[in-house]
C-alpha cells in the first residue's frame, strides 16, 4: 500500500523543484517528512491583550486607536505610531514604510497588531508588527486557534510553511500514518494515536487548551515527544547491537601482573575503584565486546582503573590502545603508564599526531609485530597505517569528543579484523543520570562515587577583577611556601589565537610583577614538545606558576599545585570550571580556587558562581549546568546533532527518560518497528554525534 512516505512533496500544490530543493535542507522530501516537521512553538493570537499588562518580551495581539503618527528624523528615519486602548498605550515603529501605510495609520484609525514587546524611549514598542486596520471582530476565545511556528530555512517564510503543512494534513484521511507504538503502550500512558497527534500539533483546534499547548504539555505533543525520545534510544541500542554482533576475545586474567601492579602503587584502591574494576573484569572475560562508560568526579582516580583494565588484556597476551583527546593528556597518560608498567616488563608505544619520522616508524613496527603491548596517543592511534597485531581492548579517555560513529568504526580494529575489541570509555566530567541514560544508552555505566581518602576540600573564592593586586599577592604567598599555582586565561572569543595572545600577555605581566617566581606558559599554539616540556618543568617543580589557557582543563595532575586563579569564569560552563578547579586539591595541603570575574555579574552569572563556590560535588554541578545550558553544551556536542531533538526538550521532558528506557529493549525485538521509528525521527543519515 502506498504510504505518505512514498509521496514526494512535489505532489503538493505550489511545490516546484526550487521549493522542493529548499525543503530538502530541512530534511523534508516526502509528505510524511513534512508532517513530521513539527512546530517548535505557538503564537497565541486568540486573545487581545490589554496594553497595560504587557511585559518586555511578550509576543501578543493588541488592539487600539491611533493617537498620533509622527515621522521621526533621528539617526534612522522612522514612522512612529502611538496606539492606545483603555489600559495604556504602545508605540509601533516602522523603519521601512510607504505612503499608503502612513496614510492608513493616521490618527483615529482602529488597528489590531501582533508583535514582540521591546523597551523604547517613551515606553513599550513593537517594531514592524503585523497589523490590520479596521479589523473584523475577533472570534470568541473558544472559537480561536493557536498559530504554529516552524523551524525555517533560508528562502522559506513562516506563512508558506504553515500553508504547506495544512495542505499535507489533507492527505491524512486517505493515508494514515503508521502507528509504530504498540497499542498497550499508548493505552498505558493514555496517549493519542499518531495521526491524531500529528494533526492536532499542526492545527490545534479552536478551544484546545492553550496553556498546555504553549507549554508543550498537551497529550498530543507528549505522544510525539515520547516517540522521538524512544527513536533516539532505539538508534543507540541499535548501535550497541551492531557492535555486539561481533564476538570479542574473552580476556581471562592470570592476576599476576595486576597483583604486581597493585603492590607497587603507593596507595590502596578505594572501594569504588574496586567495584568499578570488578564490573570491567566481568565484562572483559566475556566473548562479547564490552561497552562500558566509567564516570567519576575529577580526581576520583579513573586512570588507575584504566591501568587495571589494560593489565587484564596484556596478561591475556593481547594489546591495548589508550586514546586521549589532546596531546597534553595523552602525554601525561603515557608518562603515568610508563612509570607503572615498564617496571613490570610491559612495552609501550607512543603515537601522537606529532610523533613523526623514525620514531613513528619504530612505534608502528612495535604495534604491528605485537612487541608493544599498549599504544597510547591521540586520534592518530586510529589512522589507517596503524595496524595492531592483537588488539583486544580500546580505552578512550574523555568521552565528550568521541561519538557513536567512532565506536562503530572501532569494531573493525580487533584481533584478526573479525573480533571486535572491548571498549572502555572514561568521561572527564560527571554526567547527570538522566542525561547519561539518554545520551549513552548504548553503553553500560559504572560510577566511581568516592574520592581517595585524605583529600582536602578546595576553598573557592569569588572576586571581582579589580582585586587583581590582592590575587597576585596570594600567588606570591602560596609560592613562597613552596606551593605551585595555575593562572588560567579565558576569553569570550572563539579564536584560539586570541586566547593564546591573552595568555602570553598575562604571563609577561605576572613574570614582571613576581620576579622571584619562575613563570611558565602553555597554550594550544605551542608545539607538542614545547607544551610537554613546560608541563614537565611544572610537574618537577622547576616552575612556580603556570599561566595557561583552558588546554589544561582535563586531566593534568600536579599534586603540589594548591592554588588556581581562573579569569572570567562567568564565561565558562560550570562543568568546565569544576574540571579546571580539579587541577588543585590533589595533594596534602589545603587548596584554593579564585574565580576572578569581570563585573558586573548578571543574576544568572552570580547564581552559577555561587553554585560552584558552595559545592564540590561534580554530579550536583553537572545537574546545574544541564539546567542552565542544556544537554548539547554539557555533552560538548552542540554542533554534532547528538541530543538535538525536534520537539523534545531535555529538561521539560526528562520524565519520559525512564519509561522510554524501559520500553526500548522490548521494541528492539521487532526490527521493522525499530527501523521505521529511527527513520521517521532521525532521518536517513543518522546523526551519530560525529567529531
Ligand atoms: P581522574 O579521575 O580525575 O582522572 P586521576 O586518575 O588522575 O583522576 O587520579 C587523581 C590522583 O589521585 C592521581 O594523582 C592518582 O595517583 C591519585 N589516586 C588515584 N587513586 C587513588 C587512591 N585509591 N588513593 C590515593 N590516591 C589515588
Ligand atoms: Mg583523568
Amino acid at each position: 500500500m502506498m504510504s505518505l512516505d512514498d509521496i514526494p512533496v512535489t505532489q503538493l500544490k505550489g511545490v516546484g523543484n526550487a521549493l522542493a530543493e529548499k525543503l530538502v535542507r530541512l530534511g523534508i522530501q516526502s509528505i510524511q517528512d513534512l508532517l513530521f516537521h513539527l512546530p517548535h512553538r505557538y503564537e497565541d493570537r486568540t486573545r487581545i491583550i490589554p496594553m497595560g499588562s504587557l511585559r518586555i518580551g511578550d509576543v501578543a495581539v493588541v488592539e487600539g486607536e491611533v493617537m498620533k503618527a509622527d515621522l521621526i528624523m533621528g539617526r534612522r528615519r522612522s514612522l512612529q505610531v502611538t496606539l492606545r486602548d483603555d489600559t495604556g498605550f504602545l508605540v509601533l515603529r516602522f523603519f521601512h514604510f510607504n505612503a499608503a501605510q502612513k496614510n492608513q495609520l493616521a490618527e483615529g484609525a482602529r488597528v489590531r497588531c501582533f508583535g514582540e514587546v521591546r523597551p523604547g524611549r517613551a515606553g513599550y514598542e513593537f517594531y514592524h508588527p503585523e497589523y490590520q486596520v479596521n479589523p473584523p471582530a475577533m472570534p470568541a476565545p473558544d472559537q480561536a486557534a493557536l498559530t504554529p511556528v516552524y523551524p525555517l530555512t533560508e528562502g522559506i517564510q513562516q506563512p508558506r510553511l504553515r500553508a504547506l503543512c495544512q495542505q499535507a494534513l489533507g492527505y491524512l484521511d486517505r493515508y494514515p500514518i503508521t502507528d509504530w507504538l504498540p497499542e498497550d503502550m499508548l493505552a498505558d500512558y493514555q496517549l493519542p494515536a499518531i495521526s491524531e497527534a500529528v494533526k492536532l500539533v499542526h492545527a490545534p483546534p479552536a478551544g484546545a487548551p492553550v496553556h498546555l499547548l504553549m507549554a508543550g504539555q498537551h497529550p498530543a505533543q507528549q505522544r510525539l515527544v515520547m516517540e522521538e525520545l524512544l527513536a533516539h534510544q532505539l538508534s543507540l541500542l541499535q548501535v550497541r547491537q551492531q557492535i555486539q554482533a561481533r564476538a570479542a576475545l574473552p580476556l581471562l586474567p592470570t592476576g599476576e601482573l595486576s597483583r604486581q601492579f597493585l603492590e607497587q602503587l603507593p596507595f590502596q584502591l578505594t572501594g569504588a575503584q574496586k567495584h568499578v574494576f570488578e564490573d570491567i573484569r566481568q565484562d572483559l572475560s566475556q566473548p562479547l565486546p564490552m561497552l562500558r562508560l566509567v564516570q567519576g568526579d575529577v580526581g576520583s582516580g579513573k586512570t588507575v582503573v584504566a591501568a587495571m583494565a589494560a593489565l587484564q588484556a596484556i596478561s591475556a597476551g593481547t594489546q591495548v590502545a589508550l586514546m586521549a583527546p589532546t596531546e597534553i593528556l595523552a602525554e601525561q597518560h603515557y608518562q603515568n603508564f610508563r612509570s607503572w608498567l615498564e617496571p613490570l616488563g610491559v612495552q609501550l608505544a607512543w603515537l601522537s599526531g606529532k610523533v613523526k619520522g623514525k620514531a613513528r616508524q619504530a612505534a608502528l613496527a612495535a604495534v604491528a609485530d605485537g612487541s608493544a603491548s599498549i599504544a597510547i596517543g591521540t586520534h592518530a592511534l586510529f589512522q589507517n597505517d596503524v595496524v595492531f597485531d592483537r588488539l583486544a581492548l580500546v580505552i578512550v579517555d574523555e568521552q565528550h569528543r568521541f561519538g557513536v560513529h567512532q565506536r562503530l568504526a572501532l569494531r573493525e580494529k580487533g584481533v584478526g579484523g573479525t573480533l571486535a575489541p572491548h571498549q572502555l570509555i572514561m568521561t572527564a566530567t560527571p554526567i547527570p543520570r538522566t542525561l547519561a541514560m539518554s545520551a549513552y544508552a548504548d553503553l553500560d555505566t559504572s560510577v566511581i562515587d568516592e574520592l581517595p581518602p585524605g583529600r582536602k576540600p578546595i576553598e573557592t573564592i569569588v572576586l571581582p577583577e579589580f582585586r587583581r593586586e590582592d590575587i597576585i599577592e596570594r600567588v606570591r604567598a602560596a609560592c613562597r611556601e613552596g606551593r605551585q599555582a595555575y593562572w588560567v586565561c579565558t576569553l569570550i572569543e572563539e579564536s584560539e589565537a586570541l586566547q593564546c595572545q591573552a595568555a602570553e600577555v598575562t604571563a609577561k605581566e605576572l613574570a614582571e610583577r613576581l620576579p622571584e617566581l619562575a613563570v611558565g606558559l602553555v597554550h594550544g599554539r605551542l608545539k607538542a614538545q614545547e607544551k610537554a616540556g613546560m608541563m614537565d618543568r611544572f610537574k618537577d617543580g622547576e616552575l612556580d606558576l603556570l599561566v595557561a589557557t583552558t588546554v589544561i582543563e582535563v586531566g593534568v595532575d600536579v599534586p603540589n599545585a594548591s592554588l588556581i586563579i581562573i579569569e572570567n569564569p562567568e564565561r565558562l560552563g560550570l562543568a568546565q570550571l569544576h574540571q579546571l578547579r580539579g587541577r588543585v586539591g590533589r595533594g596534602e595541603q589545603a587548596s584554593f580556587c579564585v574565580l576572578m570575574y569581570h563585573p558586573p555579574l548578571s543574576q544568572n552569572g552570580k547564581a552559577r558562581l555561587q553554585a560552584l563556590r558552595d559545592s564540590q560535588d561534580g554530579f550536583f554541578i553537572a545537574e546545574k549546568d544541564l539546567e542552565i545550558r542544556g544537554p548539547g553544551e554539557v555533552l560538548g556536542t552542540r554542533q554534532t546533532g547528538l541530543m538535538q531533538f525536534r520537539l523534545a526538550e531535555f529538561e521539560r521532558d526528562k520524565g519520559w527518560i525512564a519509561p522510554v528506557r524501559e520500553l526500548a529493549p522490548r521494541l528492539m525485538k521487532e526490527p521493522r518497528r525499530v527501523n521505521a521509528l529511527i527513520k521517521r525521527w532521525l532521518g536517513e543519515n543518522i546523526r551519530y554525534g560525529e567529531v
